[in-house]
């Protein structure tokens, strides 16, 4: 529960909420000035919240040709998918299949999780008549902070994003994958690569756009990688100083932010307390609630649907990101969608004045993530190019990107603000399906570099 503050009557409730929400042009440049501090303490090897992990692939040249197989785990559904690439900058996708994950399995087992996976594996080999005498290279997009010692091993740093398996934090993924499709029988595939969605949405692009050099993730959880130069890898010295390697900069556990009461109790209800508190403040999972703690909050003080008794937004995750987006669409002059959702949700005798109220936090707390969001590339693309004098195109992927209404238009709107003209050099694209086709360049990059 957020303390109760004494502040009693609705205007200077509005008020207050409007500042603790509010983010600044000044704010936005601290935040540079700390995410750089992060990346360069994490690059070297010092404590950050930044891990800055080495991805061991470099980004593709375009090239890359044949037929991979890629697995998608890391947020709502399980995917596994056949990827065509032609050489020549097209990827694409040939077969998919998509399960859903059994909260059993999420928070149960290593052997339930790599089991369901491994399940999952034989079915989409039997459905789609792959021809068990070929060896496939697969490329397993595993979206969680990994600690990746070589192209193809990793250990799980800790579960986020809902996920509790036992048995997995601190192994290495590829081991376990490796021993479930061993005890399935699965016999034809070979595990190329360890990636996550955030390296394969930069590589996705860069595929066939090479000023493409900031992938970035805004889904259900959020991250970010770039490519960077060997020499300024302090914590891991490449053989060849002139190249560049994919960081995955894990940076939904930035921590140099401001925390309202509200993030503060969200973080203490959640599974993963004390960490990830940009993601928690910024992506999918936590929009909805962040803004169900506040609505919660206007309940018990008497500011918001007084016409009925209230107790539908009691309930953690009653709430969801979507049904932000939904309310923040309905412009109607009546009370349209929402009323429609509020009645859904047991909330009779809606006034104008609720609705609006509503409509105001949604924007609140969707504004300083996008604001966040934005301060965040604005930070990586400064630490490459502080002039931001060359090109860059940032490929994004999730659906709060692509769903929540003027999301990205308060991302460019952020860069502009920091870059001024110079923003014009940004070009901000949704790159979807990095964590299917992305994968499937890296298990190429990776079968190549074996060679
Ligand atoms: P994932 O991150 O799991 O790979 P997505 O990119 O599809 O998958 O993101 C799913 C998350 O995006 C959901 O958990 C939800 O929080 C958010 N989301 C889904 N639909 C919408 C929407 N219409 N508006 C805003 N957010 C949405
Ligand atoms: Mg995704």
């Amino acid at each position: 529960m957020a303390s109760a503050s004494p502040i009693i009557g609705f205007d200077e409730f509005a008020a207050y909420l409007n500042k603790i929400f509010k983010i600044t042009l000044s704010d936005i440049k601290i935040l540079i000035r700390e995410f750089h501090t992060e990346m360069q303490k994490g690059l070297t090897g010092y404590e950050s919240s930044l891990k800055m992990i080495p991805s061991y692939v470099d980004r593709p040249n375009g090239k890359e040709k044949g037929q991979y197989i890629a697995l998608d785990l890391g947020g709502t559904n399980f995917r596994v998918l056949s990827v065509e690439l032609d050489g020549r900058g097209n990827a694409s996708v040939t077969a998919v299949s998509k399960f859903a994950i059994d909260i059993a399995d999420m928070q149960g087992t290593a052997e339930q999780l790599f089991g369901f996976i491994a399940n999952c594996i034989h079915q989409f080999i039997e459905e789609n008549q792959l021809d068990k005498r070929i060896q496939y290279d697969l490329a397993f997009t595993f979206s969680f902070p990994v600690d990746q010692t070589n192209i193809a091993a990793g250990k799980l740093l800790v579960w986020t994003k809902g996920f509790t398996a036992k048995g997995v934090e601190g192994e290495d993924v590829i081991v376990l994958l490796n021993e479930a499709l061993k005890k399935k029988d699965i016999h034809c595939i070979r595990v190329a690569a360890l990636a996550n969605d955030t390296v394969g949405t930069l590589v996705a692009r860069s595929y066939k756009d090479p000023s493409c050099d900031l992938g970035v993730i805004l889904g259900t959880g959020t991250n970010a990688c770039y490519p960077e130069k060997l020499v300024n890898i302090q914590k891991w010295r490449g053989l060849d100083p002139k190249g560049h390697m994919i960081i995955n900069m894990e940076w939904g556990n930035f921590n140099k932010l401001r925390l309202t009461n509200y993030d503060k109790d969200l973080d203490l209800a959640s599974p993963n307390t004390g960490a990830q508190f940009l993601e928690k403040m910024v992506s999918g999972m936590y929009l909805g609630e962040i803004t169900r703690l506040v609505v919660q909050d206007m309940i018990h003080r008497g500011l918001i649907f007084l016409g009925s008794k209230c107790t539908a937004f009691e309930k953690k995750g009653s709430l969801l990101t979507e049904n932000m987006s939904l309310v923040a669409e309905d412009n109607s002059a009546n009370l349209g969608e929402v009323e429609f959702f509020l009645k859904s949700k047991g909330i009779t005798n809606i006034t104008a004045h609720d609705k609006n109220i509503l409509k105001h936090v949604c924007d609140l707390v969707s504004t300083r993530a996008a604001k966040i969001s934005g301060g965040s590339i604005a930070a990586v693309l400064s630490w490459m190019d502080p002039e931001l004098k060359n090109k860059h195109t940032v490929g994004i992927d999730g659906s709060l990107f692509e769903k929540y209404p003027g999301f990205a238009r308060k991302i460019k709107a952020t860069c502009k603000d920091v870059f001024g003209e110079n923003a014009l050099n940004i070009e901000i694209v949704h790159a979807k399906d990095g964590s299917g086709k992305g994968a499937a360049i890296i298990a190429a990059v990776a079968a190549q570099s074996e060679k």
